[in-house]
């Protein structure tokens, strides 16, 4: 294990299923999001659902989609429709409508999409935030979609996801957002402090590459100064690393994507 996966192993939060009770309810300004109806300790299991509609790997045809949307129920259809979808894209009719919920509710089945996109009831439903508070995984074996708060939440909160990777300052991440159509206004984005915030993922983001560089590559082919080559060097970096992770509120998971 590299140091930066040991510094994610040491926040990786723990399975603990529990009945966890959340509600729909508008937002501000994202549409509707999940709301948490009591507090919800670290590590708890929220959601863990099967794929409404799933995609496999290497698809890219829209004939495979409306295909597999046919063989839903009336329940699970209306469920489908009732997610957030571009109005430009849906104007154009129901096919168009039913590709663009999936455009913008999918969600990946294992890293790099190993087992295809998929979209769910639940999960397909939780904002964006550059500060989630709850975080998935994928089981082939199980065929779901578990997800569990990384941080705690408290009661009232609304329950929030990352859709991008968030080891990036705010005028990246904004970028990347904008495939969603939407400005983020989280807690870090809306914040006054946005500019240590940025200051402090642009370092991550340094430190992520250099690590990445020290797998990649053997130590004679890197520039030293943009790399920890001793071990000593290592540890600072990861401890670094850790230090800024702790600083920004993000943990383990959030970083995985990154
Ligand atoms: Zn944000």
């Amino acid at each position: 294990m590299d140091r930066f996966a040991s510094v994610i192993e040491q926040t990786r939060p723990r399975d603990r299923p529990a009945s966890v009770r959340f509600d729909l309810r508008a937002t501000p300004s994202k549409g509707y999001g999940f709301y948490a109806l009591h507090a919800i300790e670290r590590g708890t299991l929220i959601i863990d659902e099967s794929p409404l509609v799933a995609v496999p790997p290497g698809i890219n045809d829209a004939s495979y989609l409306l295909g597999a949307l046919k063989k839903l129920t009336q329940e699970q259809l209306t469920t489908f429709h009732n997610l957030h979808f571009d109005d430009n894209e849906a104007s154009a009719g129901e096919d168009d409508k039913a590709i663009s919920i999936f455009a913008l509710n999918n969600v990946e089945m294992g890293s790099e999409q190993t087992h295809g996109r998929a979209v769910f009831a639940k999960y397909s439903r939780l904002n964006h935030s550059c500060l989630p508070n709850i975080d998935n995984s994928y089981s082939a074996s199980t065929g779901k979609l578990t997800a569990h708060a990384i941080r705690h939440i408290e009661s009232g909160e609304e329950l929030t996801t990352s859709y991008i990777n968030l080891v990036q300052p705010a005028e990246q991440r904004a970028l990347e957002l904008r495939q969603w159509g939407f400005e983020c206004s989280c807690s870090v984005c809306g914040s006054r402090d946005v500019a240590a915030s940025n200051k402090r993922r642009q370092r991550m983001c340094s430190i992520r590459e250099a690590f990445d560089i020290m797998v990649d590559h053997d130590d004679e082919t890197v520039d030293p100064d943009a790399v920890p080559i001793t071990p000593s060097e290592r540890s600072t970096w990861a401890a670094e690393l850790a230090k800024l992770c702790k600083e920004e509120g993000l943990v383990g998971r959030d970083l995985e994507h990154a």
